[in-house]
């Protein structure tokens, strides 16, 4: 089933959050045969309450990171069975505004999807290339890299890639269906040669993925679902999204 995921990013203060999760439960809820597999990722501060807002709903609570390490003396810092504890069953890694914004390095990450996995949350890990990669002919090498260095060696039961090339997050831009097919078949035949067996693995594509363009990119080939960024704070573009193919 695909899996649409909405990350608020930094946005949402308590009576919108809320509003926003209600009005995106409620359309889960009524129509659950047109449904895909439905998570939201607000800010922390919103945690609890728009798990309130979306229990009993079938819509999941995802956080937007976690700290590598469980507990401690790491100010400001968010673990994954912190977010566990708030409701949490899924996690982005590896956003690539965190990687560039915040200097994660490709172990961090990994430390990260480790510490997530150890708390029982599903990781969404994030990878893709900027446009002097892409430009440059490096977009396929770039992704593997990152695969490479942000995965853990131990393949876990449910997991998810997020294909999100820099240059189309939050632009308007997205990339042609025939990069986007050519990137996930590449993340693919990676993660085969990788592990043992590649099942419970979504590949999903971000990157300026709107309701007028949902039905196109969710139809490529390998396209397991989308993460959604700008267009999950409104309602109705994020149903028209979710029930686009
Ligand atoms: C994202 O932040 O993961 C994202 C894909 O953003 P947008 O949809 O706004 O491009």
């Amino acid at each position: 089933m695909p899996l649409i995921v909405g990350n608020w990013k930094m946005n949402g203060l308590g009576a919108d959050g809320v509003s926003l999760a209600s009005a995106v439960a409620a359309k889960v809820k009524s129509a659950p045969a047109k449904t895909r597999e439905v998570v939201v990722c607000p800010p922390f501060t919103l945690l609890e309450r728009v798990g309130a807002a979306i229990a009993g709903s079938g819509v999941s609570l995802g956080g937007q990171d976690c700290a590598p390490k469980v507990s401690g003396a790491f100010t400001g810092d968010v673990s994954a069975p912190m977010l566990k504890d708030a409701g949490c069953s899924w996690v982005i890694l590896g956003h690539s505004e965190r990687r560039a914004g915040h200097k994660e390095s490709d172990a961090l990450v990994r430390a990260k999807v480790e510490a997530a996995e150890a708390a029982g949350l599903v990781t969404i890990a994030c990878v893709g290339e900027t446009l002097a990669e892409r430009e440059g002919g490096r977009a396929l090498d770039v992704v593997a890299g990152q695969l490479q260095g942000s995965l853990p060696d131990k393949r876990p039961e449910r997991w998810v890639v997020a294909y999100e090339p820099v240059w189309a997050i939050g632009t308007g831009k997205t990339a042609t269906s025939d990069d986007i097919r050519a990137m996930h078949a590449h993340i693919r035949s990676y993660l085969e040669r990788r592990y043992d067996r590649i099942t419970g693995v979504s590949v999903l594509y971000g990157g300026s993925v709107k309701g007028d363009n949902a039905r196109e990119i969710l139809g490529v080939s390998g396209v397991d679902g989308a993460l959604v960024g700008g267009a999950s704070l409104k309602a109705e573009e994020f149903w028209a999204i979710c029930t686009a193919r």
